[in-house]
């Protein structure tokens, strides 16, 4: 019923796993039928607190009830405490609150074009920003400008031009775009989510920032789906010790509640941007200014990326263990994981994720033949090896 609606009246814009959900608590969910669930995508690592954080709902209701939104035509009595405790909590001088990860990133790159003119004196519309292959920042057309993937890009052009593409993980082609005296960015996921969680090799991204810091160029995470404690880290950056000059944040910034996003710098670039040049009606609103708050003090005083780290090491070495034939590849950093899936017997991702559907474990293939494993980071020990047990029925189940 529900499905058929979706299919009816929706757009075909996603493709989902046949599976309706009604409730979440935690690490779980539950279906119509009331049937339960480990979350295993925790909804792209948006729900990295866990399904329904009382915290966060509490703070969510107290400010809906009270004060939601006000537009930034007026000042309002949330938002600046919110820029106080968001700046200090990462250790940024200043913050651009938006509302998706895709704004975050757009609001990154005009940033970046505006130091590039008033800053560092490239010459009007001359400025290039440096992005990797098979790259996921969103699904705007300059977002998508950056993309690889066909999929993204295929009759959506014609694209905002600007951008040098090169390959991840690679110093080589990094120093050699940067020699462009026109690049002004250089933005990168820490580890590449949507792609199929590919970890960059160590050093790699404090490598990357020297490089840029030599070129004067701006060193650009892009840590909506890495951040906010999903690796074992409050950010993937800080695993090399890097410290970008612009961070964006997302998903677990509200920690599923609402759609929350933020780009943090220091005064030197957050500052070219004057009253009028750019922003959003939400962004920054109460609701949300109050929510981002609770939802980062959940991650400090639940320590969740401690969690992260410990459970993700179990939950590797356990999934490692199984020694499934069809488990090519085992690859993450803390709950951030993914597994390589060789078929067998013509049996692909999808079907195991429908086969751990049915034994009650929900995740989602990410190009056809890897499967991410990211669960909220409020889960524990007997828990992940709960998971990882229904992991092995289900690939056991095609052997
Ligand atoms: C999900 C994601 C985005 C886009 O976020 P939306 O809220 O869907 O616009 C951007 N960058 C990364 C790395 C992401 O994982």
């Amino acid at each position: 019923m529900a499905m058929d609606l979706e299919d009816r009246y929706g757009a075909h814009n996603y493709h989902p796993l046949p599976v309706v959900l009604a409730k979440g608590q935690g690490v779980f969910m539950w279906d119509v039928e009331g049937k339960k669930y480990f979350d295993f995508l925790s909804a792209y690592s948006a729900v990295n607190q866990g399904h329904c954080h009382p915290k966060i709902i509490q703070a969510m209701i107290d400010q809906a009830s009270t004060l939601e939104l006000t537009s930034r035509a007026f000042y309002n009595n949330v938002l600046g405490v919110y820029e106080k405790f968001v700046t200090e909590y990462f250790g940024y001088q200043r913050v651009l609150p938006m509302n998706t990860g895709a704004e975050g990133d757009e609001t990154a790159l005009k940033l970046t074009r505006k130091w590039a003119y008033k800053v560092k004196g490239i010459k009007e519309n001359q400025a290039k920003i440096i992005c990797c292959e098979n790259n996921f920042h969103g699904r705007t057309i300059s977002v998508v400008s950056m993309s690889t993937d066909p999929q993204a890009r295929n009759d959506f052009g014609p694209f905002t031009p600007g951008f040098i593409i090169i390959p991840y993980n690679d110093l080589k082609a990094l120093e050699k775009a940067l020699e462009d005296p026109n690049v002004a960015g250089f933005l990168v996921e820490p580890i590449q989510g949507e792609a199929g969680v590919f970890v960059s090799d160590e050093g790699y991204l404090k490598k990357a920032y020297d490089m840029c810091k030599g070129k004067n160029v701006l060193f650009i995470a892009d840590e909506v789906q890495t951040g906010i404690a999903r690796t074992g880290k409050l950010l993937a950056c800080d695993w090399e010790g890097v410290r970008p000059d612009i961070l964006i944040l997302g998903k677990a910034l509200s920690g599923g509640l609402y759609p929350i996003s933020a780009v943090l710098a220091d005064d030197a670039i957050m500052l070219v941007i004057k009253p009028g040049e750019h922003g959003s009606t939400f962004g920054g609103n109460p609701i949300a200014s109050r929510v981002a708050i609770a939802a980062l003090e959940v991650i400090r005083d639940e320590k969740l990326a401690e969690n992260a780290y410990n459970m993700g090491v179990i939950f590797r070495r356990e999934l490692e263990k199984m020694k499934s034939p069809m488990v090519e590849l085992v690859r993450g950093k803390g709950l951030l994981n993914a597994a390589v899936i060789k078929p067998v017997n013509g049996k692909t991702a999808w079907d195991v994720c429908l086969k751990m559907r049915d034994n009650g474990l929900l995740a989602k293939p990410t190009h056809n033949h890897i499967i991410r494993f990211a669960p909220p980071l409020v889960i524990n020990e007997a828990q992940v090896k709960e998971a990882v047990e229904i992991i092995h029925i289900s690939l056991k189940s095609f052997e």
